[in-house]
């Protein structure tokens, strides 16, 4: 049986920077993957990239059902060869991110599924959050990422790392960092490392009025300097006497700053502003 190095090199292929192509073939690391994802049988999987068939090969193996979507057509005959024994799996040859959600549901049905990637690392914010705000969602969503990005989706309160996406996960789940991959397991190898993080979806703020909520996380991060209270000001033309009222009402100090509140006192401000707008 050929490598899938072998399959790569016979079909003359050319890796596309532009299209994020570092692949992966040690199978300990894909398979270390799929256990991260908590792939189970009876699973269905949507998987983002599949590039040479590695991971979607073991996905295959643990899944039910594998629907991988790649937009690189080069990759068609590498990807029959690689997964010609693998007969539950479906490639669909398109840009994810043109796939309307509409056309997802055709595709992939109504029942749950699972999102595992090692994303191109061009669209990982876009990606994340698609599938953390459409209609359907996803149980979870593994993915293997840039390691400063990981470290961001994760971050504690008060660090460098802790922002609006970190926020904005935190809204919708548990992201877990699950561990480092180093760049010497990609071929070709990039110039940064990466790690693999685990976003479990949760609806724990279902009845929140998560709109007013991103609003302000919005607001919050515009000027990473400045105060909360100054960047709400500028983000929703509000008087800051008002406003330091309204945060001093609900606990906090007026020179608090974005990063270290939250979700929780998110959720509190942006309900604390919402009464004072409709007064
Ligand atoms: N899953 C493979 C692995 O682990 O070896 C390949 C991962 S590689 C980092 C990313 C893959 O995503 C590539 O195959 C690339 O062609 C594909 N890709 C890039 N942009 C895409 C998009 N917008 N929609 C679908 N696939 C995309």
């Amino acid at each position: 049986m050929k490598t899938v190095n072998e399959i790569l090199k016979d079909n003359n292929f050319k890796f596309q920077k532009n299209f994020g192509q570092n692949f992966i073939t040690d199978t300990n690391l894909l398979k270390a993957m799929v256990d991260d994802a908590g792939i189970e049988s009876g699973d269905i999987v949507v998987e983002i990239g599949p590039g040479a068939g590695t991971l979607t090969r073991e996905l295959s193996n643990k899944a039910s059902k594998v629907f991988a979507f790649e937009i690189d057509k080069n990759l068609e005959p590498i990807l029959a060869e690689t997964l010609k024994e693998n007969q539950n799996v479906d490639v669909i040859f398109k840009d994810i991110q043109k796939v309307k959600e509409e056309e997802l549901i055709d595709i992939i049905g109504t029942k749950d599924f699972k999102v595992v990637a090692n994303l191109p690392y061009y669209i990982t914010t876009p990606i994340i959050m698609r599938f953390l705000e459409g209609n359907i969602l996803p149980k979870s969503i593994t993915i293997m990422v840039q390691k400063e990005v990981a470290e961001r989706l994760c971050a504690k309160e008060n660090t460098e790392e802790f922002g609006a996406i970190t926020l904005a996960i935190a809204l919708e789940g548990d992201a877990k960092y699950l561990r480092d991959v180093s760049r010497k397991m990609f071929t070709p190898q990039p110039n940064v490392d990466s790690a693999i993080v685990r976003i479990d979806i949760n609806d724990k703020y279902k009845e929140v009025d998560k709109k007013a909520v991103k609003k302000l996380i919005h607001a919050a991060f515009l000027m990473r300097r400045k105060t909360l209270i100054n960047n709400i000001e500028a983000g929703y033309k509000l008087d800051k006497k008002v406003l330091a009222a309204v945060l001093s009402g609900l606990g906090y100090n007026e020179k608090v700053r974005g990063e270290a509140l939250s979700i929780d006192d998110y959720i509190k401000i942006a309900k604390g502003i919402d009464e004072l707008l409709v007064l």
